[in-house]
């Protein structure tokens, strides 16, 4: 982890409208820098499809280094209908999976928040969404994903979810240290009634809540989780999960917030953290400078918080996306009533707000 004096930060925007929303939140970063006298060594690279074109490959070994030897990694996102025919070991999203793996990325953050400018933008009734603060850590190397043994043959078909001890305990370590800093809950998703990992995972998990007792800790069925999530999302605070449950929750979850253009991410390992928003690369209206730049933006926030551990300036940043949005200021994703805020216009609204705090 970097201490406040010198971030050393690996900027890849990648394709389609990451080159659109990196710069923006590259922006945010300068204007707090400044403030909080953090000193920022960028260095930026090439990544995905546009990689590929220039040098042949989606990640070269030398991005993957820079990678490694820096404090933080800061993406935009890869991909788009060039290579949809490319078998997947060519495609520019294996370039970011073979980052995240080469990071150790374990933990997957994902902050699900109803701005209260945008809670009629969700499909979900406001009354349910108001009031949403979710923060969810969805384990990202191991589960079902990865564990051999992994076998097809024409009439059979085998997939294996494996956990250690090892690797349940460091991701809900996380999730009750977040958890402190917020309110104080913690919601573990599993199927203990059926799945011996799920029966390890609740193990584990009450085990180290142990540490944490200030934390109050629940267990949830996944299936009725589900549903709560869409019932009653404002009673949840941190929510643990495994890779699998992680990956589907998120994703239900990401109805509350309105629209793909607000959602930013955090992967954390040991060393390593990648910021990324959870969008893709949007090839329906890359190029026209209409992004929303607020995902991209809020992964800053995420990186004062835990590369930086600069919480004030996390808050900072959070503030003055919610006061853009107060204040009217939407892009066309967000459906305004007026004329729709250029990606240019939204982030010139938002560090004006971060400017004019004290
Ligand atoms: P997408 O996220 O790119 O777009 C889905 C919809 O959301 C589109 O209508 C798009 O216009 C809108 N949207 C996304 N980001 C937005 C933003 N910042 N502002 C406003 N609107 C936004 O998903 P897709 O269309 O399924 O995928 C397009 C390409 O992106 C594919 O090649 C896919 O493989 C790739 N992809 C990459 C990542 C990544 O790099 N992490 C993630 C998902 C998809």
């Amino acid at each position: 982890m970097a201490d406040m004096g010198t971030l050393k930060l690996l900027v890849l925007p990648g394709d389609g409208v990451g080159v659109e929303v990196i710069p923006a939140a590259i922006k945010v970063l300068q204007v707090c820098a400044a403030k909080y006298s953090l000193s920022l060594e960028i260095h930026q690279e090439l990544v995905g499809g546009i990689s590929i074109k220039t040098h042949g490959v989606g990640l070269r070994d030398s991005v993957l280094e820079q990678a490694r030897s820096s404090d933080a990694v800061l993406l935009g996102c890869v991909g788009g209908p060039e290579w949809e025919e490319e078998a997947p070991a060519r495609r520019p999203e294996r370039a970011l999976l073979t980052l995240r793996k080469e990071l150790g990325l374990f933990a997957n953050l994902r902050p699900i928040y109803a701005w209260p400018a945008l809670e009629d933008s969700s499909p979900l009734k406001r009354s349910v969404v108001k009031g949403t603060d979710i923060l969810f850590f969805r384990e990202l190397t191991g589960g079902i994903y990865f564990a051999q043994p992994k076998h097809r043959d024409k009439d059979r078909a085998v997939d294996t979810e494996l956990y250690t001890r090892q690797e349940i305990d460091r991701i809900a370590r996380l999730a009750f240290q977040a958890a402190k800093r917020r309110r104080k809950k913690v919601t573990s998703v599993d199927k203990s009634n059926i799945l011996e990992t799920s029966k390890l995972w609740r193990d584990v998990v009450t085990e180290v809540h142990q540490e944490y007792t200030d934390v109050v800790l629940e267990h949830r069925l996944v299936d009725s989780f589900a549903m709560q999530l869409m019932t009653t999302p404002s009673t949840f605070d941190v929510v643990l999960t495994n890779n699998m449950f992680g990956d589907i929750l998120t994703d239900e979850a990401a109805v509350i917030a309105g629209s793909l253009g607000m959602l930013p991410s955090a992967s954390l390992g040991s060393r390593s953290a990648l910021y990324e928003p959870v969008h893709g690369t949007a090839p329906d209206i890359a190029g026209r400078g209409i992004a929303n730049p607020i995902a991209s933006i809020a992964c800053i926030t995420m990186l004062f918080e835990y590369t930086l551990n600069n919480t004030t300036a996390a808050s900072g940043i959070q503030r003055a996306i919610g006061a853009a949005l107060d204040h009217g200021h939407r892009t066309a994703d967000l459906h305004p009533t007026g004329r729709p805020a250029s990606t240019e216009e939204m982030t010139e609204a938002i560090l004006q707000s971060l400017r004019s705090q004290n």
